[in-house]
């Protein structure tokens, strides 16, 4: 029986513990609205990208405070 776990810690953050909520804010953001115009000359929204120029960066949910150390992994966990 396998005594070795392989799985990926949760990003936690450093100063209060929370590993629940994280938010990101992106710098000079560009949102992009794609349209499509309707055969009586109105039109819908198909579909909203937003892509950012700048970077991004991480902020932990509970104490706000950056985390920018952790910012690496939690993109790399986005799915
Ligand atoms: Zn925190």
């Amino acid at each position: 029986m396998a005594t070795e776990m392989s799985f990926i810690p949760r990003i936690k953050c450093p100063h209060c513990g929370n590993d629940l909520e994280f938010f990101e804010i992106s710098e000079d953001a560009v949102i992009v609205t794609h349209y499509v115009q309707n055969p009586d000359g109105s039109f819908s929204v198909e579909d909203t990208s937003i892509q950012s120029a700048g970077g991004s960066r991480l902020f932990c949910g509970s104490c706000e405070e950056e985390l920018r150390e952790l910012h690496g992994r939690f993109s790399n966990m986005i799915f």
